[in-house]
């Protein structure tokens, strides 16, 4: 930390002294203007394979835009899971100061902070574009950054999965007796509302779904959307997709930056940080949203059967999430007070969608 930081002091010095001598050249020769500039490094480790679809093209558009933004002033290189350290740990890497920057879900870090779900996904709970409002017009953003602060850790919006699927099942769902005992890979939140109508959640990471839900390890599986299930294969392992994603209704990702790392920056640099996770934020909901449609109707050409969860099933959900919701807050003081400021912000935002995207959605049927 120590060496990255004094190291991060003297580019920034060389630059000064490089500005000033500049301004005291009268004739700036040509080859004086190309020469290098002293470049930052950063380094950005992931929650994701390197170079996986939507996820993981978050972070390198990212990179691209800053490398770009910056004329090389800063340099991000991206690392893969596992690259310098596991999925799991990119929280505390970034903490320690080990790397400057990471991308991952916040609902990663529940063991950590209780609260830090309510910014990813929350069952039943605001959508993409809803979440986007909370966080940046609505205090979100200021409670997600009071949250990772005693870490040294700045999160800022790292894109969007939009409205997840509900899963892959070996089975038809026709009953909520037919989620009893039922082993399915759900993680966060979601797990928790599943426990509590009767399945049976399990925890595994992404490159594990196809083969324990092809061995019958598990009898269903949630992934993200078609798009990145294709990818995946997961229509070789089960018949039924569900819809849709009750659990994850946008699920958010995050950048989280070394505070000392971006303070160290340059104001310039700092904004281009900023404004290159704000582009990047949107771009993956854009892409998400242009190619989920192709993929669907790929997996339903492959065979995959479509269907919608039974009302019963979804009435007990909906039931489910309140009651772990309100464990969550009364275990919580964070997830109390943070929850109260998403719910307010969620109730309004519900109404007001209800006669404008909403009925709109309906009405162009
Ligand atoms: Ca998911």
């Amino acid at each position: 930390m120590k060496k990255s930081l004094s190291l991060l002091f003297v580019a920034a010095a060389m630059f000064a002294i490089t500005s000033c001598s500049g301004k005291n050249e009268e004739n700036t020769s040509i080859a004086a203007v190309k020469a290098p500039v002293e470049s930052i490094k950063w380094k950005l480790v992931t929650a994701w394979p390197k170079n996986f679809p939507g996820l993981g093209k978050g972070p390198e558009t990212f990179a691209e835009y800053v490398n770009e933004m910056s004329g090389g002033r800063l340099e991000v290189r991206v690392y893969g899971a596992g690259e310098l350290v596991p999925g799991f740990e990119v929280f505390d890497a970034v903490s320690g100061g080990s790397v400057e920057m990471g991308h991952a879900g916040a609902y990663y870090w529940k063991g950590k902070m209780p609260a830090a779900p309510i910014f990813s996904a929350i069952p039943f709970g605001m959508n993409a574009t809803e979440m986007n409002a909370w966080l940046h017009y609505g205090g979100g953003m200021e409670l997600w950054r009071e949250l990772y602060a005693p870490y040294g850790v700045i999160p800022f919006a790292g894109g969007s999965s939009g409205t997840q699927m509900a899963g892959w099942f070996k089975k038809e769902i026709n009953s909520l007796e037919d989620f009893q005992g039922l082993k399915m890979r759900i993680p966060g939140l979601g797990g928790e509302v599943f426990k509590e109508v009767g399945g049976l959640p399990i925890t595994l990471t992404g490159g594990e779904l196809f083969t324990a839900l092809q061995t019958g390890v598990i009898d269903a599986t949630e992934w993200v959307g078609p798009y990145n299930d294709l990818a995946f294969g997961l229509h070789k392992a089960a018949t039924y997709y569900y819809h849709s994603g009750w659990h994850e209704p946008g699920t958010l990702l995050e950048f989280i930056v070394n505070k000392a790392a971006f303070e160290a920056l340059p104001t310039d640099l700092q904004k281009i940080v900023e404004v290159a996770t704000r582009a990047t934020n949107q771009d993956m909901l854009d892409e998400y949203t242009a190619r989920n449609p192709n993929a669907l109707k790929q997996l339903v050409e492959y065979g995959t059967e479509l269907r919608a969860l039974p009302k019963d099933v979804l009435d007990a959900l909906k039931v489910a999430t309140a009651k772990v919701i309100k464990q969550e807050r009364a275990n919580d003081a964070d997830f109390d007070r943070i929850y109260a400021s998403y719910d307010a912000f969620f109730q309004e935002v519900k109404a007001y969608h209800k006669v404008s995207e909403q009925e709109y959605y309906e009405n162009r049927e």
